[in-house]
């Protein structure tokens, strides 16, 4: 049966044919044709905004419109709560007035264009654009938008903050589904460049694209969204946090090596520190949501960890307890973990072997620690592993498989298996996770870490789990945004700038992927499918595709 014939049957009228086109050409879900005709939407730059919820985020997008000019209206169901949002904000002005950051005059123009509303039947007229930032509930935001309907013209838009909650089922039930997109902000809002533009089933193209000029506009950085669990950032962020639970879980590591190993490879925070600052209670409900919303698809599935922390309180630095210890400064978390730095035994025969620029590096570094000596490594080419052979051992570059596996497989039991670089280090000491073969004999235990500071890292090990940690995380993140681009909830570009703008990642899942494989993605997928068995790490058909077409 044809697509259209599915989606016909289903009561809708899709066009898959332009569909297609429209996400190659811009990245958009176009209009789905089910009793909503296309609108047409002038510019919202300039319009006049009312801005429903004067929390957090209500008042951070008040003063980003209020500083691009637009005549701003901001109401609170609870009353003095608009006002007190714009008192606040007038304090903000005034500071960054007082360190020169802004004119007084600008500050007062901006203050001028946000009035508070006690009641929303006081909108003006010619508001063209409503922006709902109240509680994350979808019966309260569909009571609202019901509500606004009637006192809004037709063309007027309504854009949801929503983090979490579906589009699509916010504008079910409004006469003019068509006109209600997402527009999802990130905490700090005044700070966070990213904001996501999701469209629903219903959404009108026209709707998105003119909530994607204003947010450039506005100096933001928006992305297209389809109506999906978590839709970019908060669907691919997961495995960030779940790959680290698993690790606790099974008790491989401690949070402390688990965050030096991901901040070592570039990441702003480690998961443990930043679930601590996010808070267990608010990551856990987010990670239950998405569960929830996949239908309890395994991969998506909360860690006991996580809820037993939230179970005993221990919620993180707001309640001086998370993974770590806080003091009332906000200080609290441990020194790094300090890496043994012993020389390297004298090796009768050290061989690189591997291609790329981690085989390459660590030629370079064996050639360096090995020139003290007065001789330098060997090099082979085409053996299919990465790594050193020293005497008969083997540091291999994991490709997801723990080292007892490739103890079996190479009936050898000195064998130790190191991290996954995600670019050549450039200074000496970074953090690299590696594991042993349980049977390994003594003497390489200790020379597989002395080999490692020997070639500039800082050493540290786990326990023999399958994919260490940053192999395994990023496989994750790769496999997640993989799978949100097949299933149309972004184009690979806007799945990297999300995770760089919406996180802070060092780089975007795609970006990391044109600097592995996907094969070897893939392989370290397979690794943990048949370590762990189960449809957790099951590999995203994109990138089974991809690896098809290549061959
Ligand atoms: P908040 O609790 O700080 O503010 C919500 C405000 O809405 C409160 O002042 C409340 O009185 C008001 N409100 C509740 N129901 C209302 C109604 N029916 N009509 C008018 N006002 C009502 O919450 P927040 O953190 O600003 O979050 C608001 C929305 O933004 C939620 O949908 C949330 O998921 C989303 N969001 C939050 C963050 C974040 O980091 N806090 C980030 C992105 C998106």
């Amino acid at each position: 049966m044809a697509r259209c014939d599915v989606a016909q049957m289903a009561g809708l009228s899709w066009d898959w044919d332009s569909i297609d086109a429209a996400w190659k050409k811009e990245g958009r879900w176009p209009e789905c044709a089910a009793g909503n005709s296309a609108m047409t939407i002038r510019p919202l730059q300039g319009a006049s905004i009312l801005v429903v919820g004067a929390g957090i985020m209500g008042a951070g997008i008040a003063q980003l419109a209020a500083r691009a000019g637009h005549r701003m209206q901001l109401f609170d169901a609870r009353a003095g709560e608009a006002q007190q949002a714009v008192r606040k904000l007038g304090a903000t002005l005034d500071a960054l007035v007082a360190k020169g950051k802004l004119t007084a005059e600008a500050a007062e123009i901006t203050l001028g264009c946000i009035e508070p509303l006690a009641a929303l039947e006081e909108l003006r007229d010619d508001t063209r654009l409503v922006i709902e930032a109240i509680v994350e509930d979808l019966d309260a935001k569909r009571a609202l938008f019901q509500q606004l309907e009637a006192l809004l013209a037709a063309d007027c838009v309504l854009a949801t903050n929503t983090s979490s909650i579906s589009v699509t089922a916010i504008a079910n039930g409004l006469e003019h589904p068509g006109r209600l997109v997402g527009m999802h902000f990130f905490n700090p809002v005044a700070q966070m460049k990213l904001v996501e533009v999701v469209s629903g089933l219903h959404t009108d193209a026209s709707v998105a694209a003119a909530i994607f000029d204003l947010s450039c506009a506005w100096g933001k950085t928006p992305v297209h969204a389809r109506s999906t669990p978590g839709f970019i950032v908060n669907r691919i962020a997961r495995p960030f946090y779940a790959e680290t639970l698993a690790l606790l879980l099974e008790q491989a590591a401690t949070p402390q090596v688990l965050d030096a190993c991901l901040r070592a490879a570039g990441f702003r925070m480690g998961p443990c520190e930043l679930m601590d600052l996010i808070g267990h209670d608010t990551n856990f409900a987010v990670t239950l949501s998405v569960y929830k919303a996949h239908f309890f698809d395994k991969r998506f599935a909360p860690s006991p960890v996580q809820h037993e922390m939230v179970d005993g309180g221990l919620l993180g630095r707001k309640s001086g307890r998370g993974f770590y210890r806080y003091q009332s400064d906000g200080s609290g978390l441990p020194p790094l973990p300090v890496a043994v730095h012993e020389a390297p035994s004298t090796a009768g025969e050290v061989t690189v072997h591997g291609v790329g620029v981690i085989a390459d590096f660590l030629d370079l570094a064996a050639t360096r620690a090995l020139a003290q000596q007065g001789w330098g490594p060997a090099r082979v080419h085409d053996s299919g592993w990465t790594g050193l052979a020293i005497d008969g051992a083997r540091l291999v570059l994991s490709d997801g498989r723990c080292a007892a596996e490739l103890a079996a497989e190479l009936d050898s039991q000195d064998i130790a298996v190191f991290d996954r670089l995600l670019a050549v280090p450039t200074s000496t000491g970074t953090a690299l996770a590696f594991a042993v073969a349980p049977a390994a004999s003594p003497a390489w235990r200790t020379q597989a870490a002395a080999w490692l500071a020997a070639l500039g890292f800082a050493p540290l090990r786990l326990a023999d789990a399958p994919g260490l940690v940053v192999a395994r995380t990023v496989a994750m993140l790769i496999n997640e945004a993989a799978d949100a681009v097949q299933q149309g909830v972004c184009t690979p570009d806007s799945a990297d700038a999300a995770m760089k703008l919406g996180v802070n990642y060092p780089a975007g899942p795609f970006e990391w992927l044109s600097g592995w494989s996907v094969a070897g993605v893939i392989a370290v997928l397979d690794a943990l499918d048949a370590y762990y068995r189960g449809e957790r790490y099951r590999a995203s058909p994109w990138l089974h595709r991809r690896n098809q077409a290549a061959r």
